[in-house]
């Protein structure tokens, strides 16, 4: 038996703390794994379920990105992996009793765990002008209210068509042609608030905005860099790739403000060593502060090249441009200047250029602590950099590795989703579809967030996610929402984002990964793209969660044949059988070739990667590009802290599974802030002191985030962590990095009010 979801709200502003954890998994996470999945899912369904995660016949985990291995374990998933799984195959249900029995302004009181916690939504609902209660609405009806408010647009650019990570190539395929047929390229995603700077970064540097490597390419390296990156609660399965990476003999560094479990010792659950002793992963710990990865880099730089030998000059020489203008930068470095911008010693850096120099092939991970600052983007091409100046991008063991946090974002965008497509992109659906896309550039997140903010945009739709949990500055994006004519959501789950609505609102049912997706065609599956740019199929088994449900394809088309009624798209053979789209995909995207045929192969097929498979780098210059933009780091004033948004362990982006954050002894609640001992003790606030969180910023708004514990916490100096959403509200819609438009969540700039003490 599945237990039922909370009545009411846990109390939340009781946060209890113990020690901090010095290792990850083990057997207490198989413990809390089986835990919440009887609860959700009770114990026949959770033995079914889990058996066909990550599964060459099952279904892709809708957590992370993170690739599945060649040879598969029968239990080929993680705690958080598991915990995903659970929420979406849950047993409790959302029924239209449930929204008659609670208003919109009761739902909008409630924590987005509580919300969670009450199950898969059954039934298309609609929040009709001026009503307080969502009401059932048929399908059909449904459609024909989002066309009523499209087809009254004064222009398509008043629609926006947000996607979140999970959505299938498919669905997404489907979705960006529907928007641009349309008439728009209005088309934001979570990638915008994630990985753009890694995709801006690299697509100058080396010609293609994903990583380099593929799993194989871990087990090779002599050493892997893990910056800015928590792989123990964000993509714990990477833990085992390191864990083997290191049984070849690499050697890992991690550099991050905050000493994180995962990556100081792995008992992994599969062998017997993980169950007693584990493995210690990481060799050298850099407590870097938040937004220094540049200035490190940048001194690595010029250590390197001021070592006779180090420097691969012919890979310089032959597939490189812009070392000397890069040369003299890095030369400029200064050891001082670094030593503040990191607070790392001189040892430090001494030691990293010493494991630097050891490796011939060389891996750079990374993700969130170097994406989401303002000079992100110059960060992750100093990266670059530093793998280029020792010829480190294109050899077996070696390259870049932007690790995604939602299972299929790095999919989507390759689907065309991207609200900056490329001409060659847009000319091969014109050729293709046989009609005109539209050529300007829509709004990304914060655009789109702008754009409602100031009236002109006016439909807002999302094929998943919780946009308004996941988006900075919470107070203007709320506003900015309730400013819509229409707001649409395709869910699985309640989420906070069902209650901060247009003046009219739609909740639309889909199907999870997990369920069966029957067409008339007869039974369908979907594919997916991983971290590491492998494709492979996902077919769910569990009978959907009601038969009220659509799948997110064909939601799309019988939006399109209600919205175009003129299009001359096959949308009904689409939605009758997934591989017809996959044949058009075939067509309008490179490296997609024989998709059909390809995919059948249960291990998936790798997207072909220039710079990795040729050392060929389809860029500007025809080479890779190295850069010598100025080196920035965040300068604080006295008696403020830099903050960092971050998620605990019992979360998910923002689907919130518990209140617990085990691995760092946070227990039954999530308004803690993390502050160094020393600093707290210069700041005068004790252990367990209530605070305020004030966010400073330019525009001289005051950010406010009431009522959070104060945790003594071995972060680095200066920097603060506390956890997102509930920070969102301190992260300025202006605040972003150059060129990429993330918002800088990794440094918000902060003072903490004492507000009881209790
Ligand atoms: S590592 Fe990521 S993809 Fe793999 S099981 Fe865990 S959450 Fe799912």
């Amino acid at each position: 038996m599945a237990a039922k979801p909370p009545a009411s709200d846990p109390v939340q502003d009781a946060p209890q703390v113990v020690a901090p954890q010095h290792h990850a998994a083990g057997l207490p996470a198989v413990k809390h794994t089986l835990k919440m999945a009887r609860e959700q899912m009770g114990v026949k369904r959770t033995a079914l379920t889990l058996l066909r995660v990550n599964q060459k016949d099952g279904f892709d985990c809708p957590g992370c990105a993170w690739p599945e291995p060649e040879h598969r374990h029968a239990a080929e998933f993680c705690e958080n992996g598991a915990k995903a799984v659970a929420e979406e195959a849950t047993l409790r249900r959302v029924t239209p009793e449930f929204f008659a029995a609670h208003p919109v302004t009761d739902l909008a009181g409630r924590s987005g765990y509580w919300l969670g916690q009450q199950g898969r939504l059954t039934h298309p609902m609609y929040l009709a002008e001026g009503a307080d209660r969502y009401e059932p609405v048929t399908w059909e009806r449904a459609f024909d209210i989002i066309g009523e408010e499209l087809t009254a647009l004064a222009s398509p650019d008043e629609a926006v068509f947000y996607t979140s990570g999970r959505t299938s190539n498919e669905a997404a395929f489907l979705y960006q042609l529907f928007a641009r047929e349309f008439g728009t390229n209005n088309l934001p995603d979570c990638s915008n608030m994630c990985h753009e700077s890694s995709g801006s970064a690299l697509t100058e540097t080396i010609g293609v905005g994903k990583g380099s490597v593929l799993l194989e390419d871990l087990y090779k390296a002599d050493l892997i860099i893990v910056a800015g990156q928590n792989p123990g609660t964000n993509h714990p399965r990477m833990l085992s790739a390191l864990e083997k990476a290191k049984a070849g003999g690499a050697k890992i560094i991690s550099v991050n403000p905050l000493p994180e479990a995962g990556l100081e010792k792995f008992k992994n659950p599969q062998t017997p060593k993980g169950l007693t002793k584990g493995a210690t992963l990481t060799d050298l710990f850099l407590q870097i502060r938040l937004g220094g990865d540049q200035a490190l880099f940048r001194l690595l730089n010029k250590l390197i090249l001021a070592t006779d030998g180090a420097t691969d000059e012919a890979f310089v020489a032959e597939h490189t441009h812009g070392f000397e203008a890069f040369a003299e930068a890095a030369r400029a470095a200064d050891w001082d200047e670094t030593l503040k911008a990191t607070g790392l010693s001189r040892a430090d850096i001494e030691r990293t250029l010493e494991m630097v120099l050891a490796s011939r092939r060389t891996v750079v991970c990374w993700a969130m602590g170097l994406t989401q600052h303002k000079h992100s983007v110059p960060t992750i091409r100093e990266v670059v950099n530093f793998l280029l100046l020792r010829g480190n991008i294109g050899r077996p063991g070696a390259g870049v590795c932007p690790v995604r946090g939602h299972s299929n974002v790095q999919g989507d965008r390759t689907m065309g989703i991207f609200e900056r497509p490329a001409p060659a992109f847009l000319d091969a659906l014109e050729k293709e579809f046989g009609f005109a896309p539209p050529r300007e550039h829509g709004y990304d997140v914060v655009r789109a967030i702008r754009a409602l903010r100031d009236g002109e945009a006016k439909v807002f739709f999302a094929m998943g996610g919780n946009f308004v949990s996941a988006s900075p500055d919470t107070d203007v994006t709320e506003a900015a929402m309730r400013r819509a004519r229409l707001t649409v959501h395709v869910s699985t789950k309640l989420n906070r984002s069902h209650t901060v609505t247009g003046a009219r609102a739609l909740i639309l049912p889909t199907l999870g990964r997990t369920e069966r997706d029957l067409q008339g065609s007869g039974e369908q599956f979907v594919t997916v793209e991983d971290s590491m740019g492998m494709v492979h199929a996902s077919r769910g088994r569990l009978e959907p969660a009601s038969r009220h449900l659509l799948s997110e394809p064909a939601i799309v088309t019988r939006l399109a044949r209600r919205v175009l009624p003129g299009s001359a798209l096959p949308w009904a053979e689409f939605e009758k059988d997934y591989a017809t789209i996959r044949d058009r995909i075939a067509q309008v995207i490179p490296g997609f070739d024989d998709f059909n045929a390809r995919v059948a192969d249960p291990a998936g097929f790798a997207l072909p990667h220039a710079p990795r498979d040729e050392r060929r780098f389809p860029t500007a210059t025809g080479k890779a590009n190295f850069t010598a933009a100025p080196v920035e780091y965040p300068h604080l004033p006295k008696g403020r802290l830099l903050l960092q948004t971050l998620r605990s362990h019992d979360q998910y982006n923002t689907t919130i599974y518990g209140l617990d954050d085990r691995y760092r002894g946070i227990r039954n609640g999530r308004r803690v802030v993390l502050v160094n001992a020393e600093d707290a003790k210069d700041l005068d606030l004790a252990e367990g002191a209530y605070v305020d969180l004030v966010g400073e910023w330019s525009d001289g708004v005051e950010r406010r985030a009431p009522g959070f514990r104060v945790v003594h916490y071995p972060t680095a100096r200066g920097c603060a962590a506390a956890y997102y959403p509930e920070t969102n509200v301190l992260v300025p819609l202006d605040a972003t990095a150059d060129t990429s438009n993330t918002p800088a969540s990794k440094s918000v700039v902060v003072r903490l009010e004492q507000s009881r003490t209790d």
